[in-house]
């Protein structure tokens, strides 16, 4: 299974468009050390073909564009993606369903809480309908294996298949009360565990860090892609960007006792690389100091294009 990394980012991407924090200022003056980055996105293309997207960023039409990968091989129309899986109801999570609204069918793979805040809240989106056959909702159950299989795959492959886990998160604020008291509070915000030829890939673009069953899953892959948001607690008060901490509206920091670096240190088996990284954190200026602690301490930092052989 190759994992491709279309966006890196966290909401808002960097540089943000209305932000002049240190980073976004110094991406702008051009003085190097730092990259341009979408929003977080990745995909997964497993041995058995075909591609699934796990979530679907704002930022999507422009990064399957510049991803020849997820180009269509066949007139009139095709797409490699036989499917998205969404880990949360944010936005950042499920705005770019609306462009694939190309009369595309598709699976999408959430819990039932997810689907329902997407169709029911937001009508917008039954624009997906219109595809022929529409696209379709697939309810997953926590803790349990379902297959991403394609209809490309070859006899013989095995297909890959997906687990969600609950992270422990909260539910996207413009969720309606009404709702929101319907909805199990551990269907919010899951984690991914993907599994192919006994490699396993463990996802997490959002950790609240409020459970911890996260962190055997997170050791035991042979690859681990997880919450880079924030390197400490308080950088968006810090930063004058925000009044909330990041605990506060769903992240584990990076740094600190309670940080992902010291919750996940050197016992993990396989690689461990940060996504969703957002424009105030510190580690997007390769030159900084918590540049090199993160690289120091055996992380890597993802980046648009980075690919990941599984
Ligand atoms: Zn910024």
């Amino acid at each position: 299974m190759k994992i491709k990394i279309l966006g890196s980012a966290a909401g808002g991407g960097f540089p943000q468009w209305n932000c002049a924090c240190a980073n976004c200022s110094r991406q702008r003056a051009g003085c190097g050390g730092v990259q341009t980055r979408s929003q977080a996105q990745a995909a997964i293309f497993p041995h058995s073909g075909g591609c699934f997207l796990l979530n679907a960023s704002p930022d999507l039409r422009t990064q399957i564009l510049s991803t020849p990968l997820l180009s269509p091989s066949h007139p009139p129309r095709d797409t490699p993606i036989a499917g998205v899986i969404l880990t949360s109801a944010d936005v950042d999570s499920v705005a770019g369903l609306l462009h694939l609204r190309e009369f595309q069918p598709l699976r999408i793979f959430a819990t039932r809480s997810v689907r329902r805040i997407v169709l029911e809240e937001n009508r917008i989106f039954r624009v997906l309908d219109r595809a022929n056959p529409p696209a379709v909702w697939q309810d997953v159950s926590l803790d349990t294996w379902f297959s991403l299989d394609t209809t490309h795959t070859p006899t013989g492959e095995t297909s890959p298949r997906c687990r969600m886990v609950s992270l422990g998160g909260a539910y996207p604020d413009y969720v309606t009360d009404t709702l929101r008291k319907s909805l199990p509070p551990e269907e919010a915000v899951v984690g991914l565990v993907v599994t192919q030829s006994e490699k396993q890939f463990f996802y997490a673009p959002t950790l609240p860090g409020r459970s911890g069953g996260w962190k055997d899953l997170a050791q035991s892959s042979d690859v681990c892609l997880v919450d880079g948001t924030f390197w400490d607690e308080n950088e968006l008060i810090s930063s004058g960007v925000g009044l909330k901490t990041a605990r506060e509206i769903g992240h584990m920091s990076l740094a600190g006792e309670g940080g992902l670096l010291r919750a996940l240190g050197s016992s993990c088996s396989g690689r461990r690389i940060l996504i969703h990284i957002n424009n105030t954190n510190p580690i997007l200026n390769e030159e900084s100091l918590e540049n090199r602690q993160v690289r120091d301490a055996g992380w890597e930092i993802s980046y648009d294009g980075m690919e990941i052989e599984l």
